[in-house]
């Protein structure tokens, strides 16, 4: 068959100089050129078959591995969703007889026959010749201006995408590969280099015109594309991973982040940040390689931006306020004490939850700036207490595990308990324990021996154990909310907290229970002998001069 079909072509066609054919039965593996002046001087034969070696010798190193991969995929005759009925591929070649080489760009046209099911390539015609001057400019110009380059181009070619009217869905994705300064530096940045322009070309074999592609920089590349199903957004990648992910002798590993396009108004650059968002979501997780983008992320990546842009403008210009939540007695109703909790009180956005920033500032170290703030604001409340005649009570301020690492922070406090000179038993101090900081169980102790009482935040939140409590140095502890309010709802949770309320108490230590938001809640831990209850069934945080009001009343 591949013969005749050679010989079919070879009729028709003039012997040019400059062309040559291939026809490949992919059925039996059969590989033919046409015997010409062309492929004469092309492969240095003209008998058939011809040797791989004698091709690849030919081809620019530069252009090799997408040749090569091309013709891996033809070859195989697997199902060539991307591949259309024809096929353009253009590369160097050296048509030079001597050992100066000449490199001449040519251009290949594959025209494929599927297998009656249409699922498989059963035969190709190749048909390769050398650019003229006229394709030589234009392709000049279309490199310097195809959307793998140009943004524009990029962004109206989506625009179709945009407008397809056949119902599919559109979706933005970006790649790039894990650890590409490893390979810079493992193999040279030449080699680097190649890789990316592998990449980049690659894509216009792996693409179809509809499947818009772009290199946003040196080694993230987008794509634009329309899909029905999931398993078209898998097809694509694993025809990326499959067909650019190695290049030569060198494998590497491409990360995925996918936008599904929900919203058509939103201006590109979004959909390919959403796209990149996540992307960078699931860096360094070795067993998944595909994000997919969820509104969540982008809550999650514009308020760290943001905070972290923010955050000394706003410490400087008093958006952080301590808020205080009382500390009741449950039998009286009474305050007895209260925690101070940091609120943001942004002048637009208003007010931004600790359970946003806090996070943050304990990754970048701003939370030691923020507690000593947040501890001062304590000090000084308890001081106008004490000046305007209330009764004060104790405020526990947290302390971040971030703090732990250097007894720097006991000095601080004592600083700011002198400057206020404030009796030191109306400062408590809320660390959350975990198996974490175990090791700096000499930080709390040291603590402890200057004078403050500590409290165990989060107690039973599955960062703390039962464990911790056989040496403690901790005074009280507190239930955390979470905890509490899963195990109230069945018997056998109630009974756990209720054992771990008597066990506490038999070993000395005092009991604050967080989150109360029933009466039933609290009559519940007042029948097991907690005595003291924080939550919004009391009173939410508030700020101090509404807390002044609560206490003095
Ligand atoms: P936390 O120290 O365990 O504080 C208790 C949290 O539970 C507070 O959340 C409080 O508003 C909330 N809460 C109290 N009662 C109820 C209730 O009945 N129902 C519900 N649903 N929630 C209740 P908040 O203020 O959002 O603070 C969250 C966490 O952020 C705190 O947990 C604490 O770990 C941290 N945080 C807050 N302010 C500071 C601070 O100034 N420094 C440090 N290091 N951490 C802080
Ligand atoms: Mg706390
Ligand atoms: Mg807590």
């Amino acid at each position: 068959m591949g013969i005749t079909m050679a010989q079919a072509m070879h009729s028709f066609m003039s012997n040019s100089a400059e062309m040559c054919y291939f026809a490949a039965d992919l059925t039996d593996g059969s590989f033919d050129i046409t015997p010409c002046e062309f492929s004469k001087k092309l492969f240095d034969t003209d008998k058939n078959p011809i040797s791989q070696l004698a091709v690849s010798d030919k081809i620019h190193p530069a252009d090799l591995a997408l040749v090569s991969a091309f013709c891996k995929d033809l070859l195989s005759g697997e199902e060539q969703s991307c591949l259309d009925e024809h096929y353009n591929i253009d590369f160097r070649i050296n048509m030079s007889e001597n050992a100066e080489p000449d490199w001449r760009w040519a251009t290949m046209t594959t025209l494929i026959a599927k297998t009656e099911d249409g699922r498989h390539v059963s035969h190709t015609v190749c048909h390769i010749r050398l650019m003229n001057s006229s394709e030589l400019l234009t392709k000049t110009i279309v490199d310097s201006f195809t959307n793998d380059k140009h943004p524009s181009v990029f962004a109206s070619n989506v625009q179709k995408l945009l407008n397809d009217k056949s119902g599919r869905q559109l979706a933005f994705m970006q790649f790039d590969i894990e650890k590409f300064k490893l390979i810079n530096a493992k193999y040279g940045e030449d080699k680097g280099t190649e890789i990316l322009n592998f990449i980049t070309n690659g894509l216009y074999t792996v693409c179809t015109d509809e499947q818009v592609h772009l290199r946003l920089s040196a080694d993230v590349f987008m794509i634009a594309f329309l899909f029905n199903t999931a398993a078209d957004i898998n097809r694509l990648i694993g025809l990326i991973e499959e067909r650019l992910g190695r290049y030569e002798d060198i494998e590497y590993r491409f990360v995925f982040g996918v936008h599904i396009v929900s919203d058509k108004t939103l201006p590109l650059r979004k959909m390919g940040d959403r796209a990149a968002m996540a992307r960078q979501s699931i860096k360094g997780n070795a067993l998944n390689n595909v994000g997919y983008y969820s509104d969540n992320q982008e809550n999650k990546l514009i308020s760290r931006k943001y905070i972290e842009d923010r955050m000394n403008y706003a410490l400087e210009h008093g958006e952080f306020v301590m808020f205080l939540q009382p500390k009741c007695n449950i039998s009286t109703g009474g305050i007895i004490g209260a925690e101070a909790l940091a609120r943001w009180i942004h002048p637009e956005k208003g007010m931004i939850s600790p359970m946003e920033f806090i996070p943050v500032f304990e990754q970048n170290g701003f939370i030691i700036k923020l507690d000593e703030y947040i501890w001062e604001q304590a000090c000084k409340a308890i001081r106008g207490w004490i000046d305007s005649g209330i009764e004060p009570v104790p405020i526990s301020v947290n302390i971040s595990r971030v703090h732990l690492t250097n007894d720097s922070f006991i000095d601080s406090l004592d600083r700011l308990v002198e400057k206020y000179n404030i009796p030191k038993k109306f400062i408590e101090t809320e660390i959350t324990e975990t198996t974490e900081n175990a090791g700096t169980e000499e930080m709390i102790k040291k603590l402890k021996a200057r004078g403050y009482m500590l409290l165990m935040d989060d107690f039973g939140s599955g960062y703390s154990s039962l464990n911790m409590l056989k040496s403690t140095p901790f005074d009280v502890i507190k239930i955390d909310r979470d905890f509490f309010s899963e195990f109230m709802l069945s018997d056998r949770g109630k009974k756990i907290i209720s054992h771990t309320i008597s066990m506490s108490k038999d070993i000395g230590l005092d009991l604050v229970a967080e989150g109360v938001e029933t009466k039933e809640q609290a009559e519940f831990l007042h029948s097991c002998g907690c005595d003291v209850a924080q939550g919004f069934y009391y009173s939410k945080p508030v700020p101090l001069s509404d807390f002044d009001k609560l206490h003095t009343t």
